[in-house]
């Protein structure tokens, strides 16, 4: 069972409260290094860092509401930089679900349990995200002088409002499967909470949570009525989120099946691939249909690339990166959404849940 710790928002300042935590926590677990958001110069938006030093937790910012990459494949990397270190990770649910999918491929390796494991060198922490802009939607809102604080707090708001937000997210952010982080060790929970002045703290039991020593710099547990009011708010954003993707799977449906409307949908397609860079799991599955590996493309028939796609859409976080990097303004979200579902559907499968395995190996 989950263990809820409060953390009071010090000085109307969430962006504070949560480095003071770190900052606090970092010393506890004796970590050596951590992965996270951390803002840009002049404000610049966020970009994911190896902070080794707690005193570069001064930059760390999950909540400013944009997001420009899935930073689920550097984790590996970041590993193998740090053998042997105490190592934690920070990241947004579609980031935690790309690479829960990834350490089922093997294409990165870490114990998934604090329980399980008293050394464990990787610690990772989740973060409520009610969505985010683009780079460019969130440069206009720098343009216009809005003030970062004041974007979080209509972020969160947002979230907690389940409704109202005088932006766009992402289209991607619109259908998100979820707003709360899936197996992760400790979940930084705001949905619903902040602008009631806390954030919640929560690790997944209890054996997690004394490996975690979150009791040593949080505020206490936090009371019945604020678990419950994060849970509820975060089920209304997920069912409000689920009946937009179910609507739109269902426009999208006919059109997948219309050649014309998928061949319209690439009409401006330069196949320049930036978008599969982008992909946290893509591996080269569409390789032989896009004639990179035509020695290979002989002696594999076309169903052995189409299950490579399928599988790979198996796993889509959902995450938006690939249509965000197109500079062709083909609009992928709404297609890709509609293909991931229905075969995570087919297939009775959740990607980012680490206690299902992968349908194909059994
Ligand atoms: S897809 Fe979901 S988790 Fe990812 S940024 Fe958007 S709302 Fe957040
Ligand atoms: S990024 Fe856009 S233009 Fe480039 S291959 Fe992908 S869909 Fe086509
Ligand atoms: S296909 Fe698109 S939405 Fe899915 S994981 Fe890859 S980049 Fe993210």
């Amino acid at each position: 069972m989950n263990v809820n710790h409060i953390l009071h928002i010090q000085d109307d300042n969430v962006v504070d409260t949560l480095r003071n935590f770190l900052s606090g926590w970092w010393a506890h677990v004796e970590l050596d290094a951590i992965f996270a958001p951390v803002e840009l110069p002049d404000r610049g938006g966020v970009v994911a860092e190896v902070i080794e030093d707690p005193d570069g937790l001064k930059k760390v910012n999950p909540f400013l509401p944009v997001m420009s990459s899935n930073s689920a494949p550097m984790v590996d990397g970041f590993l193998k930089d740090h053998p042997g270190g105490r190592l934690a990770v920070m990241l947004r649910p579609c980031e935690l679900r790309a690479l829960v999918e990834l350490q089922k491929r093997n294409r990165v390796q870490f114990s998934t349990s604090a329980k399980n494991n008293h050394h464990k060198s990787l610690f990772i922490i989740g973060v409520d995200c009610p969505g985010t802009f683009s780079p460019p939607e969130y440069a206009r809102h720098v343009e216009a002088q809005l003030d970062d604080a004041e974007m979080i707090k209509v972020a969160l708001a947002y979230g907690s409002q389940e409704s109202y937000i005088p932006y766009q997210v992402r289209a991607a952010c619109q259908m998100c499967d979820s707003p709360a982080p899936l197996g992760a060790d400790v979940v930084i929970g705001s949905i619903g909470t902040a602008p009631l002045g806390y954030l919640l703290a929560i690790s997944s039991d209890a054996e997690t949570d004394a490996s975690l020593k979150l009791t040593r710099n949080t505020d206490g547990l936090a009371a019945e009525s604020e678990i419950v009011h994060r849970e509820i708010m975060v089920g209304k954003l997920a069912d409000k989120r689920s009946k937009l993707r179910a609507d739109l799977i269902s426009k999208h449906s006919g059109q997948a099946e219309s050649l014309n409307s998928v061949m319209a949908l690439f009409a401006r397609c330069t196949l320049c691939a930036d978008c599969l860079d982008a992909c946290p799991l893509y591996d080269g599955e569409l390789a032989g249909m896009l004639g990179v590996r035509e020695s290979q493309q002989r002696t594999h028939p076309l169903l052995t690339e189409l299950v490579g796609v399928s599988r790979w859409l198996a796993s889509c976080s959902g995450c938006g990166m690939c249509q965000e990097v197109c500079e062709h303004g083909v609009a992928l979200t709404p297609i890709v959404t509609t293909l991931s579902h229905r075969i995570q559907h087919e297939l009775g499968y959740k990607p980012g849940d680490p206690n299902q395995r992968l349908p194909w190996n059994g």
